[in-house]
C-alpha cells in the first residue's frame, strides 16, 4: 500500500508555521507499513489543490490530506477532493444539526459560511473531531481513498490517533515499519560510516547514518508483520553495530549524552564539576537539564575572563601568558582547578575559540580545548570545529561530554 500526503494552506507556503502535521502524519503511516512516497504543499486555492491530490490520487492508493476544513472561503479541501474523485458533495444534514446546536450553546450567531462545515463527499465516512467544531472524513473510491483532517495540530494528532491509525491497520496488510536509532559520539561521522560500510547495503533491516552536532546517528528500520520479528531484526542489526563501533554508541533513540554520561557517574557512585570558558554555561545547563542530576554534578564556573579564571580556578598567570586561555596547558588547569575547588570527583573544562572574531593563524576560530581531571590525573583534547559561533559552542559541549564518558568507561584519566 502507498500514500501521499498533501498539506494545504498558504500560511506554510509563507513559511509563517511548521508542517508538524505531515511529519506525525508520516511517522504513523510508515509504522503501519504503508510507504509515503511523496508529500505535496499546496495553498489555499481550489484549482491548485484539486490538481495535487487527483495527482496523488493517480499514484497512490491512499491520500490524507491536512487542513482546509474550516468554515471560512479558503477552506478548501471539501471542494477538492469531491472535484478530484468525481463525487459530488452534500449537506450531512446530522451533521448540520449538531453544528447549529453547538453554536447555540455558545451563544454566538448562526452565519451561513459555518454550514460549510457539513458538506462531505457523497459515500464519505465522517471521522469524528473530540476537541474543534471541524469533522474530518475518509472517501473511498475502487482501491483509492482519501482521508481528510483538519489542521490544528491537537485537533490533528488525536484524530489521527483515533481514526487513520485503526484505518491502515485495515489496508496496510498487516506489515509495520519500526526504526531504532543508534546514537554514537566521539567518533566521526565518516569514520563511523567506513566500520558499518558492508551492513549499509542491507535490505530489512536498513542502516542508514544522520549526522548531527557533534555526533552521528545510526538509523535501523525494520518490517515485519508482528512485533517479535521486527525486534528480532532490529536487536540482531544493532548487536552488529555495536560489534564494529564499540562503545562509542552512547544510547538508542530519545537518550541524550548528557543523561547518558550522568548515569555512568551515578553508578560509580562519583561527582562532576565544570569549567566552562567559551561555551559560558551550556555544558552546565545541559547536565541540568537532566531530572536528577543534583546526586552527581555539583555545579561549575563560568570563567570567560583570564581573570577569572586565575582567581575563580587558580589557573597560574605564567601559565596563561606563556600558553594563552586557549590552550591544553590552560584546560588541565582548569578543569584541576574546578575539582580542587568543589571536592568533586570529576571535573571538565572547555576553553577556545568561538568566534566569529578572535581567532588568529596560529589560534583559528573554532580551535578549542576540552580538559578532565580526576584524583589520578588530568588530560586534555584538541578539537577543531567548524561552522559558526553556536554551532561551536554546541560541539564543544559534546566533545567535553564524549571525553568524559570515554575517561569513565575506561576507569579513569590517566588511562583514557
Ligand atoms: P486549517 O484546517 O487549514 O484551517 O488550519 C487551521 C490551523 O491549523 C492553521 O491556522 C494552522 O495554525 C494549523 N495548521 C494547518 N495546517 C497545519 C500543518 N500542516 N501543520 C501544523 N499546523 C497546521
Ligand atoms: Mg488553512
Amino acid at each position: 500500500v502507498t500514500a501521499e500526503i498533501v498539506s494545504v494552506g498558504t500560511e506554510l507556503l509563507l513559511g509563517q508555521i511548521e508542517d508538524t502535521n505531515a511529519t506525525a502524519a508520516a511517522r504513523v503511516l510508515a509504522e503501519a507499513g504503508v510507504t509515503c512516497q511523496r508529500r505535496q504543499t499546496v495553498g489555499d486555492n481550489l484549482d491548485r489543490l484539486t490538481e495535487a491530490v487527483r495527482q496523488a490520487l493517480s499514484r497512490a492508493d491512499l491520500v490524507l490530506t491536512i487542513g482546509g476544513l474550516g468554515p471560512t472561503e479558503d477552506d478548501l479541501t471539501r471542494e477538492a477532493i469531491a472535484a478530484a474523485l468525481e463525487v459530488p458533495l452534500e449537506t450531512d444534514d446530522e451533521l448540520l444539526a449538531r453544528l447549529q446546536e453547538s453554536v447555540q450553546a455558545r451563544g454566538v450567531p448562526w452565519v451561513h459560511s459555518l454550514a460549510r462545515q457539513a458538506l462531505r463527499p457523497t459515500g464519505s465516512r465522517v471521522l469524528p473531531n473530540a476537541i474543534g467544531t471541524a469533522v474530518g472524513f475518509i472517501c473511498e473510491k475502487g482501491r483509492k481513498a482519501v482521508t481528510a483532517l483538519p489542521g490544528p495540530p491537537r485537533e490533528f494528532s488525536a484524530m489521527l490517533d483515533e481514526h487513520v491509525r485503526p484505518y491502515l491497520a485495515t489496508r496496510g496488510g498487516g506489515v509495520r515499519i519500526v526504526s531504532r536509532v543508534l546514537r554514537v559520539a566521539g567518533m566521526g561521522e565518516s569514520l563511523m560510516e567506513e566500520k558499518v560500510r558492508p551492513l549499509l547495503g542491507s535490505g530489512n533491516p536498513t542502516l542508514a547514518p544522520l549526522a548531527k552536532s557533534g555526533e552521528a546517528h545510526l538509523r535501523i528500520t525494520a518490517r515485519g508483520e508482528d512485533e517479535i520479528t521486527i525486534r528480532h531484526l532490529l536487536d540482531d542489526m544493532e548487536g552488529e553495530v555495536r560489534a564494529r563501533l564499540g562503545d562509542v554508541v552512547y544510547g538508542v533513540d530519545e537518550e541524550t549524552l548528557e543523561a547518558c554520561v550522568l548515569s555512568l557517574l551515578r553508578d560509580r557512585k562519583v561527582t562532576l564539576a565544570t569549567a566552562e570558558s567559551c561555551t559560558g554555561g551550556l555544558l552546565g545547563g545541559r547536565l541540568t537539564s537532566v531530572p536528577g542530576s543534583s546526586d552527581v554534578y555539583l555545579g561549575g564556573y563560568v570563567t570567560y575572563s583570564n581573570e577569572m579564571k586565575l582567581r575563580a580556578l587558580g589557573v597560574a598567570e605564567r601559565l596563561l601568558r606563556e600558553h594563552g586561555a586557549a590552550s591544553e596547558e590552560c584546560a588541565r588547569a582548569m578543569a584541576e582547578g574546578a575539582r580542587r575547588a568543589t571536592g568533586a570527583d570529576w571535573a571538565v573544562s572547555v576553553t577556545g575559540i568561538a568566534g566569529p572574531t578572535g581567532g588568529t593563524p596560529e589560534k583559528p576560530v573554532g580551535l578549542v580545548f576540552v580538559g578532565l581531571a580526576d584524583e589520578a590525573a588530568s588530560v586534555a583534547t584538541q578539537h577543531r570545529f567548524g561552522g559558526d559561533r553556536e554551532a561551536v559552542r554546541h560541539r564543544s559541549t559534546q566533545a567535553a561530554l564524549a571525553l568524559l564518558r570515554k575517561a569513565v568507561l575506561s576507569g579513569g584519566c590517566g588511562s583514557s
